[in-house]
């Protein structure tokens, strides 16, 4: 006969589960597991491990308790380690105790691994402690699962510390106006923290007579924790000097510059960049008549790496390349140009569209066809001044770039110094501040690139700073200047 475990998965971060469940994991035979454990715990697991989701799915039932205890006591009569992974700490509102029972009566072996509880973790995640002095001496933890007539919350409304409720945002407006009927003011401060520790975590603060509103309006959604009492208006959250607007990959190379610096960027919005269907085609048609042009003109290191993969992925016969000229539109595009096809023939000396456009319709004017390859959306100064010297080219609008913000509207306003890393993500934050109604009014802006620099310009805002070489690097060691 082997032993069930019944171990406490933690509140839905997979670091925040405790070294035992770990190891218990790392050798199980079994594991039964909730929704809530986090489902990146189980690729721990070894190979030969058999594990079993028992927990609600949408449009599915969660398995009968019943059943999850015969799927255990029968993992335990053909394995050694049978682990039963529930979300928090198991005997908080987990039916723990009822598996225990059964596993009892059938004379299983098992043992109690705990958990960090959702209950305090949760409200944390948000930076809210349960109990703070003079604010709150108590906590108190409560379902809101539960019939109707069973529940009185108005007594609830007597009790002097915070009150935590799980299983709480569909009773929330029961719940709410129980409490306000019990007594308690409708400016208690109340906070609701949805899906904590998950990339889709979201917060919201309200007065406990609004909450309930609030709560809908903003469709925050399960699983929740309804935290009310004067302890849900604080944020003990560190709060990053500096946001990040950039791509995955350069937030990436910003925190390994920043070294051990790390925590003071957050990346509040990630750029992603994505080679459209009619850009590839574009490109696959230029490149099979490209003896046609002289020419090959990037407006972005993004651009080059995209049309090398393209080529790689296409088998493209690079020696049909070998007559190209390449231009760049600054020391980033060439650096990468130069790495790809070996030689860069033209940089203007400034980094902006304008420049480029001066710059090839002096060098090269009449004399060559171009093919310039870029972003949508990209610059538009370059092919007015091209037009204007006569020249004959061709534009590929490769790829597109799309901004999402990925902090709170709250952390984003809370956020001194905004870095951008592309002209391209200047204008997402901008498009969003605006279509949102954000205000970036009093925050202070810096910028890797000339070319970023003007499309603040272009809105009335001079950066702090441009850094030059345009590198994660340097702006990290800028960066690190300014908290000086
Ligand atoms: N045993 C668990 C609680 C199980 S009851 C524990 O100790 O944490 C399930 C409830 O826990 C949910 O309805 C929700 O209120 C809360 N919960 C668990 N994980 C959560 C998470 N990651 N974010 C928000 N709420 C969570």
């Amino acid at each position: 006969m082997g032993t069930v475990y019944l171990v406490g998965a933690g509140p839905g971060d997979p670091e925040l589960v405790t070294v035992k469940a770990l190891r218990l994991i790392q050798r199980a035979d079994l594991i039964v597991y909730d929704s809530l454990a986090p489902a990146d715990l189980l690729k721990e697991a070894p190979p030969s491990c058999q594990c079993v989701h028992v927990g609600k799915r949408a449009g599915r039932h969660s398995a009968a308790q019943e059943e999850i205890n015969h799927l255990l006591i029968a993992g335990a009569q053909k394995y050694e380690t049978v682990v039963r992974l529930k979300g928090g700490d198991p005997f908080v509102f987990g039916r723990g105790g009822e598996e225990v029972l059964a596993l009892q009566e059938a004379g299983v072996p098992y043992r109690l691994v705990p958990g960090v509880t959702s209950s305090v973790a949760v409200p944390e995640a948000a930076g809210i402690p349960v109990t703070h002095r003079r604010l709150a001496r108590s906590f108190h933890v409560i379902t809101g699962h539960i019939a109707d007539d069973e529940l009185d919350y108005a007594a609830y409304a007597q009790l002097e510390g915070t009150l935590v409720f799980l299983m709480g945002l569909s009773a929330l407006p029961r719940i709410a106006s129980g409490l306000l009927s019990g007594g308690m003011a409708g400016d208690t401060p109340a906070a609701v923290v949805s899906q904590g520790f998950t990339e889709r975590q979201r917060v919201l603060r309200a007065p406990l007579s609004e909450i309930a509103e609030r709560t809908k309006e903003k469709r925050m959604g399960a699983p929740a924790v309804v935290v009310v009492g004067p302890c849900a208006d604080l944020d003990f959250l560190y709060h990053a000097p500096f946001g990040i607007i950039g791509s995955d990959s350069f937030y990436a190379r910003m925190e390994r510059a920043m070294d051990g610096e790390a925590g003071m960027l957050s990346h509040v919005m990630r750029i992603r960049l994505s080679v459209t269907e009619e850009g590839r085609k574009q490109l696959r048609e230029a490149f099979s008549r490209i003896e046609e042009f002289d020419w090959v003109v990037f407006t972005s290191r993004n651009a080059v790496a995209m049309c090398e993969r393209i080529a790689r992925e296409d088998r493209y016969p690079l020696h049909r390349l070998d007559h190209l000229r390449f231009a760049a539109i600054g020391p980033g595009t060439a650096e990468r140009l130069r790495a790809a096809a070996g030689h860069v023939d033209l940089l203007p000396e400034s980094y902006t569209s304008d420049a480029l456009g001066q710059a090839l319709a002096e060098q090269v004017g009449k004399s060559g066809r171009v093919l310039v390859i870029r972003a949508e959306g990209g610059r538009q100064e370059m092919f007015s001044i091209m037009d204007e010297a006569g020249m004959e080219y061709e534009k590929i609008r490769l790829y597109r770039s799309e901004g999402e913000l990925t902090v709170s509207p709250e952390e984003l306003g809370r956020t001194g110094i905004l870095a951008f890393a592309s002209a391209s993500g200047v204008d997402s934050m901008f498009a969003l501040a605006e279509q949102e109604g954000y205000s970036l009014a009093g925050k202070r802006f810096v910028c890797i690139g000339e070319a970023t620099a003007d499309a603040l310009r272009k809105r009335g805002i001079e950066p702090e700073f441009v850094t030059h070489p345009h590198t994660a690097e340097e702006l990290a060691r800028r960066l690190k200047l300014m908290q000086r």
